[in-house]
């Protein structure tokens, strides 16, 4: 066992952290100010620097190299902002991976190479108005008619939602309840009869565009099924790999608050003398960092029990809900710290405590991930519904 990451893998980090810090910094207070998602520029900026589908083997327009490089750069960036690194999640752990696993090799060579060059940004569409922990209760129908589907139901929460050019949408292919009878779609952006609610406003998240999406007899090719009825399974295994992107996400915004709020506590003095230098602070201090370090070792072993395939719903479901417990307690606390400016939107801290809150909302809440941990500690899965 080895907890050194490779000479590759280090110079990778530097190289993130440098391009992040002298590029993006300023990008992402834009970003904020604006609400305004990352340009199409930027974009493929990340293609040109290798970052979109960094996993994804080079035949398909990637880089070829593993899931823990892929959450290396996604933790860099993501510590400058969750808007700045969305579309990098969105490619290398998202709605993008389960295309290439598992849809047909027309569709993935028209689709995957497209993402990694920045030519195409793709969103997942799980959510649905009474369908959000209970995914499986998701009533968006999709009929096979000829060489056509036809998908008709409406989707919540979207990040993308209107901005992205296409979507992953998960159906039900027959009226059998449950999870047999769900699959997924691919459809583009502009095919008739998509359409999209008002953009929603979050707490956090500002940048990652989020609406309803609506299907009103949306006409796709049955080319673009990617994952048929009985595929549940499939698009949970691709799922698992998102988990530790969110994990990722979540603990990036621990991170760089904690980073921040160290230089503040030795830079900020009261009664005479650096806040450092008060042991209450020293404490916390020490708490934050057991809770970032032990976070990351976390969703390294996930990724790296899975370093080219997809990681164990529970390995994954353990990274995530830490990560996102932790990050709501390190950035609350890194807030704090810096007291009235922690509270003010002159510095970052307010939007990664509102950002945290988030990660741990999208993906599957927090306490769901605890009955998948719970399952897999006992040997069983725990129905929800009995
Ligand atoms: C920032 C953000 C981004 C998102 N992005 C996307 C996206 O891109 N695509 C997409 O499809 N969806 C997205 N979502 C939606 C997200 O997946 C859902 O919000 C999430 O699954 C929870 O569903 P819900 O909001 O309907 O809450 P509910 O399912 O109503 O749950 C509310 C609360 O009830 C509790 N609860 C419910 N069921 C159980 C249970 N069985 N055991 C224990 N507690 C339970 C939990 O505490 C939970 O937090 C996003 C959400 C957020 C906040």
């Amino acid at each position: 066992m080895d907890f050194q990451l490779s000479e590759e893998q280090k110079e990778l980090q530097e190289s993130v952290r440098r391009y992040a810090t002298e590029r993006l910094l300023p990008i992402a207070e834009e970003i904020e100010r604006t609400g305004e998602p990352p340009s199409r520029e930027l974009v493929h900026e990340f293609a040109e620097m290798g970052y979109l589908g960094i996993n994804v083997p080079e035949a398909l327009g990637g880089q070829g190299l593993g899931n823990l490089e892929a959450l290396l750069v996604l933790e860099e960036l993501g510590k400058v902002s969750s808007a700045v690194a969305f579309p990098v999640f969105e490619s290398c752990v998202g709605p993008v991976r389960a295309i290439e696993k598992f849809a047909d090799p027309s569709l993935v060579a028209s689709v995957v190479p497209a993402v990694c060059a920045g030519d195409k940004m793709i969103a997942i569409a799980m959510s649905e108005p009474q369908a959000g922990t209970a995914l499986t209760d998701l009533t968006t129908k999709a009929r096979i008619e000829g060489d056509e589907v036809i998908i008709n139901g409406t989707k919540r929460w979207c990040s993308g939602g209107g901005h992205a050019d296409a979507y992953l949408v998960y159906c039900r292919f027959s009226d059998e309840p449950g999870a047999k009878s769900i699959g997924a779609v691919y459809v583009e952006k502009g095919t008739p009869g998509l359409s999209f609610g008002r953009p929603e406003h979050l707490m956090g998240f500002r940048g990652v565009p989020s609406s309803d999406i609506f299907f009103d007899n949306v006409r796709v090719p049955a080319n673009n099924v990617v994952v048929n009825a009985g595929g549940f399974k499939k698009l949970m295994a691709a799922f698992d790999l998102e988990r530790c992107g969110n994990a990722t996400m979540a603990m990036a915004q621990a991170a760089a608050a904690l980073a921040d709020v160290a230089e503040y506590v030795q830079e900020r003095r009261q009664f005479g003398k650096a806040i450092v230098d008060f042991q209450g602070v020293q404490l916390k201090l020490a708490e934050m960092q057991m809770q970032v370090e032990a976070s990351r070792l976390l969703i390294w072993r996930a990724a790296v029990d899975a370093e080219h395939g997809f990681p164990s719903i529970s390995a994954s479901s353990i990274a995530k809900c830490f990560a996102n417990e932790i990050a709501r307690s390190v950035t609350g606390n890194a807030l704090q710290l810096m007291g009235g400016y922690g509270y003010s939107k002159e510095f970052p801290m307010e939007r990664r405590f509102r950002d945290a809150w988030g990660w741990g909302i999208a993906g599957g809440a927090i306490d769901i991930q605890k009955v998948n941990i719970a399952g897999a500690l006992i040997g069983r899965r725990f129905n929800q519904r009995a």
